[in-house]
This record gives structure tokens, sequence and C-alpha cells, in this order.
């Protein structure tokens, strides 16, 4: 279960969260939609803590992410203890961000070597698994530059889940796509939804989210305007904006 509580964040004089209380199950998954610059991006980087809340908490399976909690005061934990808490939240961003000198197979084993620290050789044997899972059990020994932008991201879905994650975020994992590639990807989310991953989306793909979604949560200027399933938010939004927004992306 993923509990986030008040979470408000600024740089420099811009509010780009302004209290975010969000909750989803083990299990689910929230699509988050919402225009440029909503704070979409910033929140799914508070979650893993690569930004730091200023106010509010994030919770991942009852564990406080980022600090520990003493009295009424919060401590941050040391970089040691963020990097075990973040080798537990899997992120999926945009533009992929492979090792571009590794193969697709050391990819997906290198961090379950320096994260977790894995043999190499049970380390190879569930990339292997895993690139299998994502439809790519014959490309492991390609490097990224070899593979269409589709195949890339599919390898990162497979270094996300390597490490076994709690929770993975995706940030837009189709929007750099050729949109003949985005299907593949969106496959390969609809399968892990259905295998009980617990996911938490930031797409425009308004196909994959009222298919996919347990929760669709629209935000706008770092506020949560409306949320619920996706029959409701996308069918019958009751907010203006979210008429708005969904009348440009439909
Ligand atoms: P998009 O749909 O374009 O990806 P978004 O909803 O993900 O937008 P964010 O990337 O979270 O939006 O950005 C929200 C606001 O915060 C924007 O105004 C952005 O310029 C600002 N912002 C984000 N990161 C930083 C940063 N590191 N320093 C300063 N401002 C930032
Ligand atoms: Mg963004």
């Amino acid at each position: 279960m993923i509990e986030l509580t008040g979470v408000h964040k600024s740089f420099g004089a811009v509010e780009v969260l302004r209290g975010i209380d969000l909750t989803a199950r083990a299990g689910t998954v929230t699509v988050i939609l919402g225009p440029s610059g909503s704070g979409k991006s910033t929140l799914l980087r508070c979650i893993n803590h690569l930004e730091k809340v200023d106010r509010g908490t994030v919770r991942v399976d009852g564990e406080l992410i980022g600090y520990r909690q003493a009295g009424d005061r919060l401590h941050e934990l040391s970089e040691r203890q963020i990097l075990r808490q973040r080798a537990g939240i899997g992120f999926v961003f945009q533009n992929f961000n492979l090792f571009p000198h590794l193969t697709a197979l050391q990819n997906v084993a290198e961090a379950q070597i320096s994260a977790l620290g894995r043999y190499k050789g049970v380390a190879n044997e569930k990339a292997h698994e895993l690139l299998g899972l994502v439809g790519l059990g014959d490309r492991a020994g390609a490097y990224p530059r070899q593979l269409s932008g589709g195949q890339q991201q599919r390898v990162a879905i497979a270094r996300a889940l390597a490490l076994d994650p709690k929770l993975i975020l995706f940030d837009e994992p189709t929007s750099a796509l050729d949109p003949e590639l985005v299907g593949e990807v969106l496959d390969v989310l609809h399968e892990l939804a259905r295998a009980g991953a617990t996911m938490i989306v930031v797409t425009h793909e308004i196909g994959f989210a009222r298919e996919a979604a347990d929760t669709v949560v629209f935000m706008d200027s770092g506020r949560i305007v409306e949320q619920g399933p996706p029959h409701e938010v996308l069918d019958n939004p009751r907010h203006e904006r979210t008429r708005a927004f969904l009348s440009k992306v439909l």
C-alpha cells in the first residue's frame, strides 16, 4: 500500500505540489493524468525520494520513505538507507535511461548485483527470465543502440522488475516512442497489471487508463482535482478542468 499525506514541494518560489493526499492499495494500477507542468513527474520523484518533500510524508507498505520518525520529528535517512529503499521502488522513465555500454542482459543484471548483492549467475538467470517475459528473450546480447525504442523501453521495464519492487513508477513510458511501438510497451504494462504488480503510471494513453487503471487521478497546478475509477473520471468528470483536459487528449 502506498500512502501520500499532505505532500508539498516547491522549487524556489514556485509551489509545484500543493498538498497531495493519495492512497493506492497493493496490486492496483493508478494512472495519473494532467497537463504539462501540473507536477506529475515531481510527484513520482517525491515517492522514491529523488526529490525531498518540503512537507508531508510518503509511505510504502507502512515504511516512511526518506525519513525515520523519532517522536514527532523526522530525521532524514542516510544515503545508503535511501538507496536501499529506492531499490524497492522501480522507476521507468520516458527516455529509457539504459546504460549504453551494457547489453540488454547486463542492463537487467547490473543493479541486482550492485544494489542487492546477488551473485552474477543468479542475476543473469533472472535477467534472462525477465527479458523473456517482456518478449526479448532473443535480444539479450544486444546493446541499446541496436534496439528500437519500444525494445529499449521493454528492457528498462525488465530492469525495474529485476529488483522485485514493491511498487513500480512509470513516467510517460510511451511518449518518446513512435506510434507503432506504443502498443508493445502497453501490452507489457497490461501483463504486469494482470500479474498483480502495484503500479503508478503517468501517461496520456487514455485507452490504457480505461482498461488497466483501478484509479485515475487528474492533477492540475500541483493539486489532485479529482480521482476515482476510470468510468467516473474519464466518462463523467465532475470538474470543468478535467473535462477541458480530456476534450484535448481524447
Ligand atoms: P510534463 O507533462 O510536461 O512532464 P509534469 O506534470 O510532469 O509536466 P513537472 O515536471 O513535475 O510537471 O514540473 C512541474 C513544475 O515544476 C514545472 O513548472 C517545472 O518547470 C517545475 N520544476 C520541475 N523540476 C524542477 C527543478 N528541478 N527545478 C526547478 N523547477 C522544476
Ligand atoms: Mg513529467
